[in-house]
């Protein structure tokens, strides 16, 4: 229900913790968080208030490194359990994923995916683009091109978030009838459902568009649109208080 990506030099885990935390309001039944380091991907989820996590990272520390994503989850499909909490990581440990909303087309693809030898090990919709983008990346493709190119073969709504802990140090995001908004610093970016996650760094944002895909660096903001091209900027300032 919430989500909150983050590239910079502070620690991820406290941004992405925090802006998790401003997000409550939206209501959820479990919380995780990732965070890349040194080429791997660490990450905690329980099932519950943001305090069982936080009771999770007391007992299970994670790295302090700049660049992870975080979840608030409305359950839709599967139980709120801890195994069904996001993210969700791919087979192979190198990608991780956040989504708000619904695939709709998930059981086919999860199918597709058994005929390749890949389990599913939760009961959502949402683990299915782990695998898939999972697949994209061992096979050279870039986390934005894979994230495009997945996109392209799902139904129904999504805000996805992901990450690629052997990739460039990137946070990848996309969207359809489903809100993202990017918080731009200086020096670091985030990635939000809703601005409340980062208006305590940053009131300068930009909005997707429908059917679009966003890459930030710690320095850079790309938009594109699922095929690749280009797509128009929609910056804006927040200017209201919450
Ligand atoms: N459909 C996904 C799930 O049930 C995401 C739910 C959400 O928007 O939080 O895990």
């Amino acid at each position: 229900c919430g989500i909150v990506g983050y590239v910079g030099p502070r620690s991820a885990l406290g941004v992405v913790v925090e802006g998790l935390r401003r997000l409550e309001y939206r209501g959820y039944d479990s919380a995780g968080v990732a965070v890349v380091s040194d080429g791997e991907l660490h990450a905690r989820k329980k099932a519950g208030k943001i305090a069982n996590l936080d009771a999770e990272l007391a007992a299970h520390p994670l790295p302090a490194d700049g660049l992870g994503l975080g979840h608030t989850r409305w359950a839709t499909h599967g139980g709120p359990t801890d195994t069904n909490a996001h993210p969700h990581v791919s087979y192979d440990g190198r990608v991780a994923v956040v989504h708000n909303g619904i695939i709709e087309n998930f059981a086919a693809l999860r199918t597709e995916l058994g005929e390749d030898g890949i389990t599913c090990v939760s009961e959502t919709d949402t683990e299915v683009v782990a695998h898939l983008l999972a697949q994209q990346v061992a096979a050279g493709v870039d986390l934005a091109d894979a994230m495009r190119l997945v996109c392209r073969r799902l139904q129904g709504a999504f805000t996805l978030v992901a990450v690629d802990a052997q990739g460039p140090r990137q946070v990848v995001a996309a969207r359809r009838n489903s809100p993202l908004v990017v918080g731009v610093g200086e020096g670091e970016n985030f990635l939000a459902s809703d601005v409340a996650a980062f208006i305590e760094h940053t009131r300068d944002a930009i909005e997707l568009g429908q059917d679009q895909v966003v890459v930030i660096t710690d320095s850079d903001v790309t938009v594109t649109d699922f095929d690749g091209a280009p797509a128009p900027v929609r910056p804006f300032h927040v200017d209201w208080d919450l």
